[in-house]
Formats: structure tokens, C-alpha cells, sequence
């Protein structure tokens, strides 16, 4: 029988302390990692979650004895040399995983079913197959050389982007000869690398290459950052991972470690304001308040910026309003199924109108076949997501939005309707109140040409306040959000010290 994510963690009524070293807002996977750094270096830390449940995005919950995932499904990051990787080697944290053989299949619109296989000599080939030749070998060696370097920089510069001087000083002693290599891209789009070889005229593959950007970087070729596009795409070139029972498994072994070392957690206590104090900051809830130093931020700059007077904030601060971001549309389903699929993960182009303006496909992860722990034998739980711009518009009818998605499941062979046990679907509303977020908004803030590396906000937002999240280091979801927390409690450390 599967087991309630609720029953994972502790519901016990404790007190909030006085004096806390640092008060950590939201439970996302941003303020977890943040939160387990500084615990594992003796901090004292009280994290503060609005929800009966951590993970915000990447979590699960049960319903009808049915475990879902909140948002995320795809989990990447553990190879060496990535956050995740360097996040659980440093702490300990352990959790089991299930690795993926194929992270993805990709149905287009043509009907072509193409396999993003995990070597990036597999995938080269079967992109030649696809899309032709020209071009295609390069731009993606370059995109693979591109992506690798990114997260080998990022993962040692911890004080990215810099703005004090001590930022600057550990930005120079962990620079490598080698890094200068991904100077030439500092000023070029995804664009310009299309066109470097060839590719910008092959509408089919420029169709790919939109949808599968639409996943990692919330936009699309026009729009996206040469460094943080070319490590978007080769994403699934990067090993992929399943976790028995859902995410919140993973995220309960981050909880497990940050009490384990004296950190706490209340549920249901959603932060109302922060004013500063003798002490550094006044965090008010609906019961208390409480005085810490040290405040790190792990909700978006938005719902930030409504807590907190941004007068004294003097970096240079990118705030995206509803009308860039993206929300999503999101169907939970369970049917029965003897089939073995292929993969776990597919994106699925339109090959019809869909009532949602946002995307072009719908996003397809379906739980494991061997995890007992989401549903019994011969039930499979799918978790469909595409995405909805301008969320605040949104005007969706979602008993018809589900109807549409459940016939191109049918239509595309991967369940019949007298086969569901059970369906229910969630809109921006809903995601606006499972995590509070602005306007519902998700999948964090879209990464936009005109955002460079060394001009993305900087998780010190003044000396005692951080943000961390999707909204800080956005758009490459589950490894951008450990990273950003990873930064976020280094530059608070290195002000502690
Ligand atoms: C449908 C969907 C599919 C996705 N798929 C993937 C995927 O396959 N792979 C991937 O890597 N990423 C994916 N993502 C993106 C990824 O899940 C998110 O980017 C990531 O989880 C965001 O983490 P975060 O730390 O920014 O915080 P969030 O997840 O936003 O968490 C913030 C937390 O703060 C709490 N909170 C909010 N306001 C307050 C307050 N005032 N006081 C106290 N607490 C508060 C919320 O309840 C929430 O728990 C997906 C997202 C969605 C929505």
C-alpha cells in the first residue's frame, strides 16, 4: 500500500527559539540546500514553510492512495562535478535513486519518435537520423563542451554572481586557465551558435530545440543565453534519476539531515513580514515573531519584495513580472497497464490546437515500473504538465484542458480512457496556492539574452539577507535551484565569518 508523504516527517508542535544564527523562508529544494550547508557547519537554522509539506516544486503528495509528484520529475545533477554531487558529498546526505538508461523520448509533430539518449555520441547519431546532417554533429559536440564547462565552473564558483570583495578575491583564486574557454560565448545567443553551423533555416529542428528548451530554460532559441542554452539542451546528456515513492523521498532525507544536526522546521507558518532589527532582522508570522542575524529567502523575488522594503537593496536587481513568466497546467492520472514503456519520460509535440497558450507540447513522466510505493501492480501515475504564459490572464477551462490531454494520451498509444482509475488537474490558481508564489508563476524566472552571466541577481541582497531559488539562479530546475541555495549560503557564511 503506498505511504503519505505526510507520515514522513515530524507534525510535532515545537516552540520557535529566540536568537536563531539564521531563518530560512520556504522549504523549497533552494533553502534546503542552503539550510543543510549551514547546519553541517554547526549554524544554527529555522526554516519557516507556509505548507503542511517540504519541497514546494519538487515534492509529492497523496491522493486516493496515490502518490504524485508537486512539479518536478526529472532529477539530474548527481554526476561528479554537479551541485547535487557536491551538495550530498559534503553533507552526507543519502537517499536511494533508480538510474535512468534513457532519460527521454521526444514524439514530434511529424510523428518521428526520436531517443535523447544519454551518451552524447548516441544522441549525435540519432539527431543526424532525424534532423540531417548539416550541422548537427558540431552544434552539438560544442553544446556538450559548452555544458560540461558550465557546471564544472559553476559548481566551484560559490560567490557567482560577485558583489563584495570578497566575492571578487574567491572569484579569482578559483579560476582556471580552462574557464576562459566559455569567454567567446559570454556574448552570444543560442542563436548565434545555431547559425555558426548552419541549422537556423531547419524548421523541424529548430521546433525540437524550442520545446526541449521550453523545459529547462523557460524560453525559447531567440531568447536564451548562449552558455545557459547549450547546457539546457544537454540536459538529458546528463544521467538522470528516478526516486522510489516520489521526490519527496529525496527531500525528506535533506529534512532528516538538517534536524538530525540540531536545524529545525515548522509546517503551516507562512512569513507575513520582515523589518530590520537591533538584533538584524524581525520576522513576523501569523502567531509570532521571532529576531535573527540572518535571513535567506527561498521564495521567489516577488513574493520577497511584498514581505520587505527593497529600499536598502542597491545591487542591480532584474524583477520579471507576469507577463514574461510561465505557470503550468498539470494532470495527475493513474490507469491500468501492462505495457513496458520505452522510457519514463517523453515530451509530446502538438499535432492539433491546444487551449493553453504556452508551450508546444505536453511534458509526460510516468512513475516507475518496479516502485510499489506510488501504486500497485498494474497501475501506472502519470504526471502530464505543459506550461501557461501570462498566468495572471488566465481564464483556462480545465475539465476541457483535461478532456484534450487525456485524448492525445490516447491518440498517441499510451493509455486507453476505460483505463483510468483516477484523474484530477491543477491550474495557476492551484499553484499559486500550494506555494504562495506570485501569480502562480513556476519553473522559475526564464532565462532572457540580455541577462548575461555577470548581471543575474546576486543572492546577497544585502549584507544579511540572501535569496536563493528558481528566481535567483533560473531556469535549469532542480540542479539551478541547489546550486542557487549552495551560493546563497556560502555568501551568507563568508558575512558570518
Ligand atoms: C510542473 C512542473 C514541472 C517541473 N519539472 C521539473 C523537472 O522535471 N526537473 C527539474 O529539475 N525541475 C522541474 N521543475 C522546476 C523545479 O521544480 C523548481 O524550479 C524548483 O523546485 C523550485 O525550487 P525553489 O527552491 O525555487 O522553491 P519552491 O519550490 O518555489 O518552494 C518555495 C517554498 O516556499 C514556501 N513559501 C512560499 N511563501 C512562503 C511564505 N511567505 N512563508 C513561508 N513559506 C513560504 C512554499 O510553500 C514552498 O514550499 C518543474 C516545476 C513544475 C512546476
Amino acid at each position: 500500500m503506498p505511504i503519505n508523504p505526510t507520515k514522513l516527517f515530524d507534525s510535532r508542535n515545537h516552540f520557535i527559539p529566540e536568537n536563531i544564527d539564521i531563518i530560512i523562508i520556504g522549504s523549497g529544494l533552494g533553502s534546503l540546500s542552503a539550510a543543510a550547508l549551514l547546519v553541517n557547519e554547526g549554524y544554527k537554522v529555522t526554516i519557516l514553510e507556509k505548507n503542511y509539506l517540504p519541497g514546494g516544486c519538487t515534492s509529492s503528495y497523496e491522493r486516493k492512495g496515490f502518490i504524485f509528484e508537486s512539479g518536478a520529475t526529472t532529477l539530474v545533477g548527481l554526476d561528479e562535478g554537479m551541485p547535487l554531487n557536491a551538495l550530498i558529498r559534503k553533507t552526507g546526505i543519502e537517499f536511494p535513486v533508480r538510474k535512468l538508461e534513457t532519460p527521454m523520448q521526444v514524439i514530434l509533430k511529424s510523428g518521428k519518435v526520436l531517443t535523447r539518449h544519454l551518451d552524447i555520441e548516441d544522441w549525435i547519431l540519432e539527431a543526424e537520423l532525424a534532423f540531417g546532417k548539416q550541422g548537427m554533429r558540431p552544434f552539438w559536440e560544442e553544446c556538450y563542451k559548452i555544458s560540461k564547462k558550465v557546471w564544472q565552473v559553476s559548481s566551484r564558483q560559490l560567490h557567482f554572481p560577485p558583489d563584495s570583495s570578497l566575492d571578487y578575491l574567491s572569484l579569482v583564486r578559483n579560476i582556471k586557465v580552462a574557464d576562459f574557454g566559455l569567454l567567446p560565448y559570454m556574448f552570444k545567443n543560442l542563436a548565434d551558435l545555431l547559425k555558426k553551423h548552419d541549422l537556423q533555416n531547419n524548421a523541424e529542428f529548430i521546433d525540437f530545440i524550442d520545446e526541449q528548451l521550453m523545459i529547462t530554460a523557460q524560453n525559447k532559441h531567440s531568447s536564451v543565453h548562449s552558455l545557459f542554452g547549450a547546457t539546457a539542451l544537454c540536459y538529458t546528456n546528463f544521467s538522470n534519476y528516478y526516486v522510489d515513492g516520489g521526490l519527496v523521498r529525496m527531500i525528506a532525507a535533506f529534512v532528516n539531515f538538517i534536524e538530525s544536526k540540531g536545524g529545525q522546521i515548522f509546517y503551516r507558518t507562512s512569513v507575513e513580514r520582515i523589518e530590520k532589527s537591533n538584533s538584524g532582522f524581525k520576522v513576523t508570522t501569523k502567531d509570532s515573531s521571532i529576531n535573527c542575524k540572518r535571513i535567506i529567502s527561498g521564495i521567489p523575488l516577488n513574493n520577497l519584495k511584498q514581505l520587505y522594503s527593497f529600499k536598502n537593496i542597491k545591487l542591480p536587481f532584474h524583477e520579471m513580472q507576469a507577463k514574461d513568466l510561465n505557470s503550468a497546467f498539470q494532470a495527475g492520472i493513474v490507469f491500468r497497464t501492462d505495457r513496458i514503456f520505452d522510457t519514463l519520460h517523453y515530451q509530446i509535440h502538438h499535432k492539433t490546437p491546444f487551449p493553453i497558450k504556452g508551450s508546444g507540447s505536453l511534458f509526460l513522466s510516468l512513475s516507475h515500473p518496479h516502485d510499489r510505493l506510488r501504486a500497485d501492480e498494474g497501475l501506472t501515475v502519470a504526471s502530464v504538465s505543459t506550461h501557461v504564459s501570462e498566468p495572471d490572464l488566465w481564464k483556462g477551462d480545465k475539465a476541457e484542458i483535461l478532456e484534450k490531454v487525456i485524448s492525445i494520451l490516447e491518440m498517441e498509444g499510451f493509455l486507453k480512457k476505460e483505463d483510468i482509475v483516477y484523474m484530477h488537474c491543477s491550474d495557476p490558481s492551484d499553484w499559486e496556492q500550494w506555494t504562495g508564489r506570485y501569480s502562480g508563476f513556476v519553473g522559475g524566472y526564464p532565462q532572457t539574452a540580455d541577462i548575461k552571466p555577470w548581471n543575474m541577481n546576486s543572492a546577497r541582497l544585502e549584507v544579511g539577507l540572501y535569496a536563493c531559488g528558481d528566481s535567483v539562479y533560473p531556469g535549469q530546475g532542480i540542479p539551478g535551484v541547489v546550486l542557487s541555495g549552495m551560493i546563497a549560503a556560502t555568501k551568507a557564511l563568508s558575512d558570518l565569518i
